[in-house]
């Protein structure tokens, strides 16, 4: 018998590379081989040491095999009665907004498109947010107030062919690595380009770079507010541009003029040296070819959506969009967070690149659908989920493949939310995690070596994810358990899928239903697609409208956007600092990140011992400046205190972060260090557009702790 080989996509990171897996003859047989797809546009056959390592994760000894309610193992057809029972309950005495699903960009677009359709047509509440919420809402909704949608400019070979690159709140040596190949590349072929990395800290990213601005925490949207201003004088305007394709640059220039009227106000505003500001400007100015890649040290932020617009502004008003190695582009953090919001999978959306807001949607929507229950309003996004959770406003939720109980700002909200609320289903294929561990009811879910369907990776680039072994147990298909539950709620046609294929044509087909006005977005290219041709489909950019099968490599290139005049709005904004600053009694300001070899809360990555040679322990950096007043020593126990509770860290000397700045990444769980899940620190401050947490500020204090 012949092992074959079979191409699928990468579950870690946004980059989405393609990845070879060669099947074993059977599940016993060893590790199936995994290399790079050679063909795939995002990685040309490269991966990174997470991508590699995935033969490791492959077989787990804590997979969830059978559907367990209340503890005991049961049949899927009781589980899903349980669920269905109780759903039906409560929106019956408390309305459909009693009803949640907190989804994952680690589930597949058509696991989203069914959760979603559920959720906003049948059921009747727009209660579904994500953990997308987490790390690209602020990018969607600055997208969507200059560009009137959610739209990614640009593609990675914009990366490649630009002349200045400015790598704003992204350590994408180690999140992204892939993509930071590619720059390493490109920039060893072109040592001329230059590379510009503002972050608060120096990460493993400035390695590359010409210049690394390490602005006060938070300070970004002042940088490109004086990039707008010095435009101005540059007489680097595109006026034609400014003229024929945009509105509001008045008042956007007007703004940025009295906010950062002078390089000394600017500088001292992001805490930079005005000789430093100074470089930047002027390469900004010489560079027409300029590529402004951001992340979420810009999203997670209190003012997240400013700060992406402030960039775009810049971008807008020098014409630097729609063109080759030119733009502003957001990076996801997740394979599929582009996806889910492809679908509309997010509470304040409603499907297919439509809001409710959108003249006509809801009932272009509901027609399509043939729905009872349209929702008619914006739902409640991740934070405020939870909040009415504790509130007992939300008494059914129902978590898919994400760990909220690490993940989330205020863990310790998060488990009075699940312990007030009457019913927590979690679907995930680990049997524990601390969001198990809060379940009522367990749904045993596929992994990822076993799904199928499809996934979009922040260049608008759909892939397929392909099965590669059997399901073991009971598990089944995220999109299987949605709709065998809709089913048992008497929801019978609308969700009798026999697979993947058939919901994948169905959003196809919804988003190019009666031209509806979201030329963004439409893939009605695929709504007739056979089984075969899906089962073939090569990695392909949207849109892919119907005769344009080759799809859409860069978008604006007609100078035209999605607003309702087809012009590109300016933003007027005014920088701000995050909601909580330094006291004396929080002296130090909190930064969390990730680490190069682990994955957001290590259900994955944990289970393959390699990759925790790079980093085996949770930490804490702090300035030897710091360490030295506070009697700290490297590598000993600290704790980290902030008005929301403590975790002990090991200490990490370091002077990568700044005085009176620390940093720790978020990974480790209760599972994998008792008393370090550093959520617990955050506050839930959230952009007031976007609805993110400013995840990346905390105010702490730090104690050194005698050896336990
Ligand atoms: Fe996977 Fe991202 Fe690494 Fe590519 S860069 S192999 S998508 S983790």
């Amino acid at each position: 018998m012949t092992a074959t080989s079979k191409k699928t996509t990468c579950p870690y990171c946004g980059v989405g590379c393609g990845v070879n897996v060669t099947i074993p003859h059977s599940v016993d047989d060893i590790v199936p081989p995994v290399s790079g797809d050679l063909e795939h546009p995002a990685n040309f056959g490269r991966l990174c040491v997470k991508g590699s390592s995935l033969a490791q994760t492959l077989r787990s000894d804590d997979r969830l095999l059978t559907p367990m309610v209340a503890g005991q193992a049961v049949s899927w057809n009781e589980a899903v009665e349980t669920v269905a029972d109780k759903i039906a309950q409560v929106v019956k005495d408390h309305g459909p907004d009693a009803f949640a699903f907190y989804l994952s960009g680690q589930i597949l677009t058509e696991d989203y498109y069914v959760a979603n359709k559920l959720a906003k047509g049948f059921i009747g509440t727009a209660n579904v947010d994500t953990n997308s919420r987490l790390c690209m809402a602020s990018a969607v909704v600055g997208y969507k107030r200059a560009f009137g949608s959610d739209t990614v400019p640009c593609n990675y070979e914009d990366l490649e062919r630009c002349d200045l690159l400015i790598m704003v709140g992204s350590n994408a040596a180690w999140t992204h690595p892939i993509l930071y190949q590619r720059i390493a590349a490109a920039k060893k072929q072109r040592p001329e380009m230059k590379i510009v990395v503002i972050d608060p800290r120096e990460t493993a990213t400035c390695d590359i770079a010409d210049m690394h601005l390490a602005i006060k925490p938070g300070s970004d949207a002042a940088v490109f507010s004086y990039l707008l201003k010095c435009s101005a004088q540059a007489g680097i305007l595109d006026e034609g541009f400014i003229a024929n394709h945009t509105n509001g640059f008045d008042e956007a220039f007007a703004q940025a003029k009295s906010s950062t009227p002078t390089l000394s106000s600017a500088a001292a505003f992001c805490g930079v040296s005005e000789q430093d500001l100074n470089r930047l400007v002027g390469w900004w100015n010489d560079t027409p070819k300029t590529v402004t890649f951001y992340s979420q040290g810009v999203n997670q932020s209190s003012s997240g959506v400013d700060k992406c617009n402030a960039i775009i502004n810049c971008h807008l008003a020098t014409g630097r969009i729609g063109v080759e190695g030119a733009g502003p582009f957001s990076i996801t953090g997740q394979p599929n967070a582009m996806g889910g919001r492809e679908v509309g999978g997010l509470a304040n959306q409603l499907a297919a690149h439509m809001d409710f807001a959108t003249p006509g949607a809801q009932e272009l929507v509901q027609r399509f659908w043939q729905a009872p229950n349209m929702a008619t309003e914006n739902g409640l996004k991740a934070v405020d989920l939870f909040q009415a959770m504790e509130e007992g406003k939300v008494k059914v939720v129902w978590i898919m493949s994400t760990n909220p109980m690490v993940s989330l700002p205020d863990t310790a909200q998060v488990r009075r939310a699940l312990e007030k609320c009457e019913l927590v289903i979690v679907s995930d294929c680990k049997a524990h995690t601390d969001t198990t561990a809060m379940a009522d009811v367990l749904f045993p879910a596929t992994g990822w070596s076993e799904k199928d369907g499809t996934v979009t990776n922040s260049e608008r680039r759909i892939s397929r994810q392909r099965g590669l072994l059997p399901a073991p147990g009971e598990a089944k298909h995220d999109w299987w358990a949605i709709c065998e539950v809709a089913k048992s709620l008497g929801f019978q046609s609308a969700f009798s899928y026999r697979n993947v294929h058939e919901i994948f044509n169905e959003h196809a087909a919804l988003s190019a239903f009666e031209n509806n006005g979201r030329r963004d977005f439409d893939i009605g290219h695929f709504s007739q697609m056979t089984q075969e041709e899906y089962d073939a489909l090569v990695p392909v950019q949207w849109p892919v409208p119907k005769g344009r099968p080759e799809g859409t490599k860069r978008m604006f290139e007609d100078g035209r956007f999605f607003t309702s005049d087809g012009r590109a709005r300016f933003v007027a904004i005014s920088p701000s600092l995050p909601q909580h600053q330094a006291s004396p009694a929080w002296p130090f300001t909190l930064n969390t990140g990730r680490v190069r070899d682990q994955w957001h809360t290590m259900t994955r990555t944990g289970d393959a011992a390699s990759l925790a040679k790079h980093t085996a322990q949770p930490y804490v950096e702090i300035h030897p400046k710091d360490a030295k007043r506070l009697s700290i020593e490297d590598k000993s126990l600290v704790r980290l205190v902030s008005p929301l509770g403590q975790v002990l860290l090991k200490a990490k000397l370091s002077r990568a972060v700044a005085p009176d700045n620390v940093f720790a990444p978020i990974h480790w769980t209760q599972q994998f260090a008792n008393a370090s899940v550093v959520s617990n620190l955050i506050p839930q401050v959230v952009d007031p557009l976007s609805g993110q947490p400013e995840s990346k500020h905390a105010q702490v204090r730090l104690e050194a702790v005698a050896d336990i």
